[in-house]
């Protein structure tokens, strides 16, 4: 895993300092770069993007003088977007992943949750789907408007999970859901990988909630493992289906057919339970049974990544599941789709921006590099294409066109000295 260095941190954590390149407020910022992804599949070398306050202005074909930044064997992209995380889900000074019993005090609680939310955004995540907790909530909020540094986030608030109540209470959690401010409506209609990944919510009950939820003009994710649980989730007209770590062509292809968006994970939530067992072991499910069967999942799960990407149509989103100890190493996930699964770098890198954005609907202001767009951009190390590990290289996060992130040396910003 790549080790998020304490520099980097304390930078992105600092809430009230100055950026650390002093923008001016009065002329646009520019990037001089020699390598531009436009986050929909397109390429351009030797650019120059003008930022104005908070969004792109354009993009010139041609390097400027004296830019605000400049890079070489650099790639500037859109600022990558994760579908599905617990951004309030951490490890705690005892090296044991947080729960509510551990005697955690509410501001330790708090820091741990902003820290998880800057490590994202140092890693190059600018926005990120949270599902789900209702401390989500005022994380969004306190990074949206309270001069919290963070990703830009959505949150489903607490998943709904009780495959016991009747469609009427169902549509009822939904409704509560909206008015306590979620964004998007996170189900689970299958068990856990740990416990075998059979469906819980019947057909009716997904259809209550989902139709539900759509009525109230929100998306769906739905926790899904077993082709049956998938296909059940696609008839009833949910959005999403997450995981899907047992999924069959045939259903991938009704998927494609319907237009659910699919978000598999391919190593990172599994490698962090795996590798960190004693921050885990002895939690709910967290058994000798459990970790085995995330085991045996590694291989299968990679596969239904191959299998995805060959079913034409099938709209493929990225999101890792990141959990406590995860956060700031989403781009894992990238590097293992390309690496071990066989999806093209592109394509991956397009997942993560475009499709992701259109997959949260906000593909009219993130996810692409076009004038009037977000200026959330970030700049990475050498070229994806060649080597997709350069994803965990970022050198420079920008959200909002506000620089939040810098991992350059000053001799490297020529406008700044
Ligand atoms: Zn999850």
């Amino acid at each position: 895993m790549r080790t998020v260095r304490p520099f980097a941190l304390l930078a992105a954590v600092a809430l009230l300092a100055p950026p650390l390149a002093a923008q001016r407020r009065d002329q646009p910022v520019t990037i001089v770069v020699d390598r531009l992804f436009d986050g929909r599949g397109g390429q351009m070398r030797h650019v120059t993007v003008f930022v104005d306050r908070s969004r792109i202005l354009r993009v010139e074909p041609r390097p400027i003088e004296q830019p605000t930044f400049r890079f070489d064997d650099a790639t500037l992209l859109p600022g990558l977007i994760d579908v599905h995380v617990h951004i309030t889900a951490y490890v705690n000074r005892a090296g044991r992943m947080h729960t509510g019993r551990d005697g955690d005090t509410p501001a330790q609680v708090a820091f741990s949750e902003a820290a998880n939310a800057a490590r994202t955004l140092a890693a190059g995540f600018t926005t990120i789907q949270s599902v789900g907790s209702a401390d989500d909530r005022d994380l969004r909020d306190w990074i949206a408007d309270g001069g919290l540094t963070g990703p830009r986030i959505l949150t489903s608030l607490d998943p709904i999970t009780d495959a016991s109540l009747s469609p009427d209470s169902l549509r009822g959690l939904v409704r509560a859901r909206a008015r306590a401010g979620a964004d998007v409506i996170k189900i689970f209609a299958s068990k856990s990988i740990r416990d075998g990944g059979a469906q819980t919510m019947s057909d009716v009950q997904l259809q209550a909630l989902c139709g539900e939820a759509h009525a109230q003009g929100l998306r769906t994710v739905v926790h899904a493992h077993s082709a049956a649980s998938m296909r059940a989730v696609t008839l009833a007209g949910c959005d999403q289906i997450e995981h899907g770590v047992f999924a069959t062509p045939e259903v991938l292809q009704l998927m494609a057919q319907r237009g659910t968006y699919f978000d598999p994970q391919c190593s990172l939530i599994f490698r962090n339970y795996l590798d960190h067992r004693n921050w885990f072991q002895g939690i709910g499910n967290f058994t000798a049974e459990g970790f085995e069967a995330m085991e045996q999942a590694i291989p299968v799960a990679v596969a239904v990544i191959r299998q995805a990407v060959a079913t034409p149509d099938l709209k493929l989103v990225f999101g890792t599941d990141a959990v406590a100890g995860a956060h700031g190493h989403n781009a894992e996930d990238l590097v293992c789709r390309v690496r071990q699964a066989g999806q093209k770098a592109m394509d991956a890198i397009v997942a993560a921006t475009s499709t992701n954005a259109t997959a949260l609907g906000l593909a009219d202001r993130i996810g692409a590099i076009e004038p009037g767009m977000q200026a959330d951009l970030i700049v990475v190390d050498g070229n994806p294409l060649d080597d997709i590990t350069a994803l965990q290289r970022v050198l420079l996060v920008m959200k909002a066109g506000r620089v939040v992130h810098d991992d350059q040396t000053l001799a490297q910003r020529p406008g700044l000295r």
